[in-house]
């Protein structure tokens, strides 16, 4: 057994070097946690094997590189489990010590890095790392550099707080591309961004990134009326200027804390800040005293650990496909494995240049992520010595489609298919121009548009709209029904607005967003006709590609043709919106999180006719940030940069009581 427990107690503290001190772990959490768990029940069950220096009797650690703080108040870790059983089992005994009821606060566990903050007279004078909970890296010049760190508090009082500084999703995806680019190290995931980028020894690094921080806990010094529960101490910490989880719930008892933690197991993905789960403490800081701490964690607050969101599994295959572009992509095949509460059998491979840098190779052994939550991606092959076994993934030379060659582009990392009649490129393309994102024919899905190509009776959008009612008939069990749906659903689109049009025509580096930029400038085709590049590149939202692509596409004459081919069959696309009041005229409205009353685009509409602008980047000349449920990083910008905030009714209220018409 002593073997086991000294292998165990290697493998974490190699592991909590490479975490705590380099910022670059080697394993998943998941992996780390289940050493962890094994390594304290084997201590619980031979307590004479138990040493001081075990990792269980430890919190973190830390590195020479800063100058050392010793912590006035001692920093914890927490204990964590993945099991709702173990959650009740944890309430029912510290329960047992209480007469009344156990009131609860449940917060996201934001995944970060800990610090403390001290401040005096309400004046930030100290930010130190959490270290080993009693000695902590000094880090203040570049803590100083975050925005969302109050320099001063809205009172003059002494305070220390505790909280987790954290890097938005987004900006994470944004520094690894950076990064990958530049050839430098790729973080693991936006927690090691976020140490990283903090530990710099060189501030002004820091301040290049986008950090903000969640405070969760405070010790306060002679205050009058100081707070009696931990609920009551957050609000007074939001008071003082500091930035608290919005998502923070007072529960009854452990079964409410339960339910917020299962809302969350899913909600999570929409946020754009990384939680690996739901801290759950006890709301009475008389009780907290009462309870108090082991040598690692308090023992009145755990954190529940969301399932892992990485796995193992099999590479089966290198599949590839054909974009609407021509660029051929590859794509995983796995053996099946489940991954944050979902089934996955693909997942990204983004591109050639990077099955090369990881060097996967079909067979091997693969850690799969879930990238910003949505599409899985391949992030590492296993160490295995099979694996260099195994052939190594030779590019493809011919279009897995049509045979055709594959040739590169100048600065670009994709292979192209060199075939412009290409069937998977031409099918792709058909595919888009139907999406929801462009021309938005729903009645024509997938499916639809692989019959209609397979039995000749389309090759390009155009064909779509030469399509008479008795051709759906041709198709595998249509009805006169579904026949009518689908030759409607085409024929009304001819009525989109300017923006979808530009959007289904594919422009590269065209999308959505871009396209309706464009569309609300220039209104209608006969002005785009008519623009250049020095035009393009002076509208806010458009850089010098974007000006160059697209005033290309529209003097390339076999365009023209192909657009006036287009306006012969009936479409003639505008972007003009009724306008039903000036409201909102001269100002800039951003839309962030899920709204209740309307879709975005709805809401977009409401905000063009009423002579407003919606646009999709916070900025300081941003009038007004709307708020649905789960917002992202857009609410944390406005904040930070004083832009003002409505909710969603807030909103309606507000046009309602201008609005001539009925909203
Ligand atoms: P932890 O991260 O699991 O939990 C404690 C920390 O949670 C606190 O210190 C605090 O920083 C943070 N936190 C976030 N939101 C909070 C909130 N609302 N309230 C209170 N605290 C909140 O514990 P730890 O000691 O920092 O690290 C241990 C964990 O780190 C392990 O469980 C593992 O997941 C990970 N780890 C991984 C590796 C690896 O190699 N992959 C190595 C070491 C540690």
């Amino acid at each position: 057994m002593i073997d086991r427990i000294n292998f165990l107690k290697n493998e974490i503290n190699k592991h909590n070097y490479l975490y705590y001190v380099e910022d670059n772990p080697s394993v998943s959490d998941y992996e780390y946690d289940q050493l962890f768990a094994e390594l304290k029940m084997l201590e619980m069950k031979y307590p004479e094997l138990r040493t001081p220096d075990s990792p269980t009797q430890r919190v973190g650690s830390i590195s020479e590189k800063f100058l050392p703080y010793k912590h006035k108040y001692r920093l914890y870790s927490l204990d964590n489990t993945y099991s709702y059983d173990d959650l009740i089992i944890w309430y029912e005994k510290l329960s047992k010590d209480f007469k009344d009821n156990v009131e609860l606060v449940c917060e996201l566990k934001i995944d970060g890095l800990a610090i403390a903050l001290t401040y005096e007279k309400g004046i930030f004078t100290t930010g130190v790392t959490r270290g080993d909970g009693v000695t902590g890296e000094n880090i203040t010049t570049n803590l100083k550099t975050v925005k969302a760190i109050p320099l001063k508090l809205f009172k003059d009082i002494d305070v220390e707080v505790r909280g987790e500084i954290y890097m938005p999703k987004s900006s994470f995806e944004k520094l690894n591309e950076e990064n990958m680019q530049k050839g430098e190290k790729l973080f693991a995931n936006p927690r090691n961004a976020a140490a990283g980028s903090i530990r710099q020894l060189d501030s002004t690094i820091t301040a290049q990134r986008d950090l903000s921080i969640f405070v969760y806990n405070s010790s306060f010094e002679n205050i009058p009326d100081a707070p009696k529960t931990h609920y009551e101490s957050m609000m007074y910490l939001k008071q003082l200027g500091f930035r608290v989880n919005p998502n923070i719930r007072l529960c009854k008892n452990i079964h409410e804390a339960i339910e917020y933690c299962k809302e969350w197991e899913t909600k999570r993905f929409d946020l754009d800040y990384a939680t690996d789960g739901v801290v759950i403490k006890v709301n009475k800081l008389a009780y907290q005293e009462e309870l108090g701490y082991t040598a690692r964690a308090p023992k009145w607050a755990t954190a529940f650990k969301f399932p892992p969101e990485e796995a193992t599994t099999k590479l089966l295959d290198i599949e590839l496909n054909v974009g609407k572009t021509g660029a051929v992509t590859p794509v995983a095949i796995l053996n099946p494995v489940n991954l944050a509460g979902s089934t996955v059998a693909r997942a990204s491979l983004h591109n050639f240049d990077e099955i090369k840098r990881l060097d996967i190779r079909v067979g091997d052994d693969v850690v799969i992520k879930k990238a910003a939550e949505i599409i899985p991606k391949v992030i590492k092959v296993v160490d295995n010595e099979y694996h260099f076994d195994l052939p190594v993934y030779e590019n493809p030379k011919a279009c897995p489609a049509c045979g055709a060659r594959l040739e590169t582009r100048p600065d670009e990392v994709s292979l192209y298919c060199s075939n412009p009649n290409c069937p998977s490129l031409l099918k792709a393309r058909l595919e888009f121009w139907v999406s929801s994102d462009a021309m938005d024919i729903d009645k024509i899905g997938p499916g639809i548009i692989e019959q209609l190509f397979d039995k000749g009776l389309v090759r390009t959008p155009l064909d779509l709209y030469k399509l008479k009612k008795e051709d759906f008939f041709k198709l595998d069990n249509v009805k006169e029904k579904s026949a009518n749906n689908m030759y409607m659903s085409i024929q009304n689109s001819k009525k989109q607005p300017l923006s979808r049009f530009l959007t289904a025509l594919a422009i590269k580096h065209v999308g959505k967003e871009t396209a309706e930029i464009i569309a609300n400038e220039f209104k209608t085709l006969d002005r785009l006709y008519q623009t250049d590049s020095f035009e393009l590149v002076e509208i806010q939202g458009i850089g010098l590609k974007i000006a160059l692509e697209v005033s290309e596409f529209f003097a390339n004459p076999n365009n023209r043709e192909y657009l006036e081919e287009f306006r012969a069959l009936g479409f003639n696309p505008t972007q003009e919106v009724e306008r039903i009041s000036d409201v909102l005229k001269g100002k800039t409205l951003v839309l962030t999180g899920t709204l209740k009353n309307m879709t975005r685009d709805e809401a977009q509409e409401i905000i063009k006719s009423m002579g407003g602008k919606p646009t999709s980047s916070v900025s300081k000349n941003t009038s007004y940030v709307i708020v649905g449920e789960n917002p992202g990083s857009k609410l944390d910008k406005a904040q930070n940069l004083g832009v003002i905030i409505l909710t969603e009714d807030e909103f309606l209220e507000m046009i309602k009581a201008n609005s001539p018409v009925e909203i």
